[in-house]
């Protein structure tokens, strides 16, 4: 029996955004031979190099692709990018999450009760250029209190203001921005638009994080919400690595530990986490070290963003 013991997080593998964003793709593959897309249709390569060996073409704008059936990927598209689609008489497979669609309709909603919608986000993912493709008027997008302070002259927040979130923050991040908006603006509604299978992995996380010796996050590091789950991990534990696969690890990120934990982003397949997995188990009986590491080295080892 192994001395060391792996907890893997409660939920693994795919969120269903994503899960429903692969299945409706490969489906327009298998039906037809002229498939494109605008973009990654996930932020994780395995999975995007998969789909484009069944055929999928990518590419960043109209007029580079030589298929006529387009995928919107689960982050959504602005809506002059569907509408320039359509007037190309383009075939649209919609792919984009229901969460997400329902931030682009609180944004929406928001504004239509004359509010100056504030996002707190990152102004460059492509969730975020679709919420504001669908606004009639700028939104401010923001991720820290002084991107708020900066903005405080530019746009109309000292009256009525209408808060949502990207569907992969974390809460707990936003706590600041929401304090000092509150204090600096007359009404500030807001409207959580945070996907709850976010929300209940990153508690679960946190949770596992905060009882094991080492906590390990799966995931691309093009993925934002891995980031920010790693980001979260290390908060509660410092000895938090974030790996892409099992390739990336070696023995020595992880002979001193007795409890490990291990939890992954939303577009990480699960056999590559249950591969990290596997290889730590296949040092069972392996002599541990008692040499615990100063986290700081993570980077080094190329562990730590
Ligand atoms: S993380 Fe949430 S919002 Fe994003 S694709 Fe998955 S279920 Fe949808």
């Amino acid at each position: 029996m192994s001395l060391r013991n792996v907890t893997l997080a409660k939920e693994v593998g795919f969120c269903f955004g994503v899960k429903r964003a692969i299945n409706l793709t490969k489906q327009a593959l298998d039906e037809r031979d002229d498939v494109f897309i605008l973009g990654d249709l996930v932020h994780n390569k395995r999975v995007t190099d998969e789909l484009e060996a069944k055929g999928l073409q990518k590419v960043d704008d109209y007029g580079k692709q030589k298929g006529s059936t387009m995928v919107i990927r689960a982050h959504g598209l602005p809506k002059i990018k569907i509408a320039e689609a359509r007037d190309r008489g383009l075939e649209i497979v919609d792919a984009t999450c229901p969460i997400v669609l329902r931030a682009q309709e609180a944004a929406q909603s928001l504004e239509q009760r004359g509010c100056q919608v504030v996002i707190i986000g990152d102004r460059n993912h492509a969730e975020i250029k679709g919420i504001i493709g669908t606004l009639e008027s700028p939104a401010l997008v923001i991720d820290s209190v002084e991107e708020l302070r900066e903005a405080k002259e530019s746009f109309r927040l000292r009256r009525k203001v209408g808060v949502i979130f990207q569907t992969t923050h974390a809460l707990e991040l936003c706590r600041e921005i929401m304090n000092e908006l509150v204090f600096m603006c007359k009404e500030v509604q807001i409207i959580n638009t945070i996907c709850r299978p976010v929300q209940n992995r990153q508690d679960d996380a946190l949770e596992l994080a905060a009882r094991v010796d080492l906590m390990i996050v799966v995931g691309s590091l093009t993925s934002a919400n891995t980031m920010e789950l790693a980001a979260l991990c290390r908060y509660h534990n410092p000895h938090t690595i974030h790996i892409q696969n099992a390739d990336e690890l070696g023995y020595e990120a992880f002979d001193w530990a007795v409890n490990i934990g291990i939890a992954s982003g939303l577009s990480t397949p699960e056999d590559i986490v249950q591969g990290v997995r596997t290889k730590i188990e296949e040092f069972e009986g392996a002599i541990f070290t008692d040499h615990k590491p100063n986290p700081s080295t993570y980077a080094a080892l190329g562990h730590s963003h």
